[in-house]
């Protein structure tokens, strides 16, 4: 994202974000109530280089964003290493363990590898403004929020892609300085 072209186009964060209308969900990881295994199939269904992790589905609060490559190394360290993890063991991202019987298998505690305070715009945020982040700040995705929840993701490769659809359309509105 270099930093020649002025973006100036008024387009919302709202219009590059996905998933789009059509796309499947967001593919999001919820801070409790997920097991090994539904963490593993996530990772094998998909590619996206992360996930948010939300409260849970009916509350899609965010609590943070975590890297595949993390995840990957994590749940193979945890079913190598740590002893009685099964695909049944939950997952947690969470500062304290909820409460579980005794004979459910061990959690399997990720806090650490969460990135608890991701980058996020609101839906009307101008691109203006999201292009100009990500270039200060070297962004590689942000999430996008409305009223407390969390509605997508825009990626670098997702504002490289917006940038050019909008160079095409109107090429005198790009300015090169
Ligand atoms: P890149 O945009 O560099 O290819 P990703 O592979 O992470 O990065 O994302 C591919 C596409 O999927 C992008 O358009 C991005 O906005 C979207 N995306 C990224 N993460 C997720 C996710 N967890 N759930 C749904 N869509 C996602």
């Amino acid at each position: 994202l270099e930093a020649k072209e002025e973006f100036r186009h008024k387009t919302l964060a709202t219009d590059v974000m996905r998933p789009r209308r059509s796309d499947p969900l967001l593919s999001v990881l919820t801070e409790s109530r997920m097991t090994v295994e539904e963490v593993e199939r996530l990772i094998a269904d998909t590619t996206y280089s992360g996930f948010p992790v939300v409260i849970s589905q009916q509350s899609p609060r965010l609590v943070g964003f975590v890297l595949r490559r993390d995840l990957i190394i994590s749940l193979e360290n945890a079913r190598r290493h740590q002893e009685g993890v099964v695909s049944t063991s939950p997952i947690l991202f969470t500062e304290c363990d909820p409460p579980m019987s005794p004979s459910a298998p061990p959690a399997v505690k990720l806090r650490s590898i969460l990135d608890l305070s991701p980058f996020t715009v609101t839906v009307h945020t101008p691109m203006e403004i999201v292009v100009d982040i990500f270039r200060k700040l070297g962004l590689r995705q942000c999430l996008v929020i409305q009223n407390g929840r969390l509605l997508g993701i825009i990626t670098k490769k997702d504002i490289l892609k917006h940038m050019a659809q909008m160079a095409n359309r109107d090429p005198d509105s790009i300015l090169f300085n």
